[in-house]
């Protein structure tokens, strides 16, 4: 009896420890896969606490011509590991670039320095990031004619893809803000306009490490409020001087690309600050568009060369 018992017991022994070495291999062809979960949650739980707190919570208003359009070209998929930056420390910024042009009050960019070519133009990108093709594509093209531009961003867009954020700075761009919701703020309570203004700057420097020294109302409307929370938060608050009605068309009209091209051409002048969004058309007219820009003899101004100081 006791022998069957110790013989039954060291079975048991036996059969444990087994089971305890499958579960330990089980164990270790886990991890991978956790880990991989680990990586995959870790950015969004990063973002959500380096905003708790800062999304003003509202939805996003369909009301205006550019956020219909928006709506159209909203995509839902999740771009994130195609536009990952290569390099993470790639930091933009970096480089001196000298202040030579300030804004008028007209929106157009001149020379506030002597000896410099008045005959240019700001070439601006609304309403994203929304997806990494676009962007891409977009400063593809401004890369190949050695351009710089100002992309003015969504808080609520940065919210959720901050890596199309630093994709954005990470390859040398400039970055505005343009209000968290993409609502319309001329005659909004203040205490509204400054969150959706300050919100959105907080949640690009808390991405990127910088703020905004560029501000945009979402349809040129800001009223005295914005332009006064604007002027606080160190931003130029501008709207546009030449706008390529790009906002206007839809995937279901054709010609789009060479519409954009015409409409910024018909409107072109020195110092045009031209209105341009992150659309599909957009990115196929840029490059017809820069080319026939330098044919005219105009250059490119660099963001970072516009004093922000004169208002
Ligand atoms: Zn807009």
């Amino acid at each position: 009896m006791v022998k069957i018992t110790a013989a039954l017991a060291l079975c048991s022994l036996l059969i444990l420890s087994a089971c305890g070495n499958e579960g330990q291999k089980d164990q270790k062809a886990v991890p991978p896969a956790q880990t991989n979960e680990v990586h995959t949650n870790h950015p969004g739980s990063t973002t959500t606490n380096g905003t708790s707190g800062v999304q003003p919570g509202g939805s996003v208003p369909e009301s205006s011509p550019e956020t219909n359009k928006d709506q159209t070209n909203n995509d839902q998929t999740n771009q994130g590991s195609a536009s990952k930056p290569d390099s993470e420390d790639q930091q933009s910024g970096t480089k001196a670039v000298k202040v030579q042009y300030r804004m008028n009050k007209a929106y157009d960019i001149v020379p506030s320095v002597e000896g410099v070519s008045k005959k240019v133009v700001l070439l601006t990108f609304d309403d994203g990031p929304k997806k990494a093709e676009m962007i891409n594509g977009l400063i593809d093209t401004l890369d190949k004619h050695h351009a710089k531009a100002i992309f003015f961003v969504n808080g609520y867009r940065v919210k959720q893809h901050p890596e199309l954020l630093k994709l954005i700075a990470d390859r040398g761009q400039t970055i505005g803000n343009h209000s968290w919701d993409h609502i319309i703020l001329k005659n909004k309570p203040e205490a509204e306009v400054r969150r959706q203004i300050e919100d959105t700057q907080q949640i690009v420097k808390a991405t990127v490490g910088k703020a905004p020294v560029f501000f945009r109302p979402p349809n040129g409307a800001g009223g005295d409020t914005g332009k006064k929370i604007a002027k606080e938060n160190g931003l130029l608050y501008m709207t546009w001087s030449n706008g390529s009605l790009d906002w206007t068309m839809s995937s279901k009209s054709g010609g789009n690309a060479d519409k954009v091209v015409s409409n910024v051409l018909d409107q072109l002048h020195s110092g045009s600050n031209i209105l341009m969004h992150e659309l599909p058309w957009t990115v196929e007219a840029l490059d017809t568009l820069l080319t026939k820009l330098e044919s005219k003899g105009y250059t490119f101004v660099d963001p970072e060369s516009i004093d922000t100081q004169i208002k």
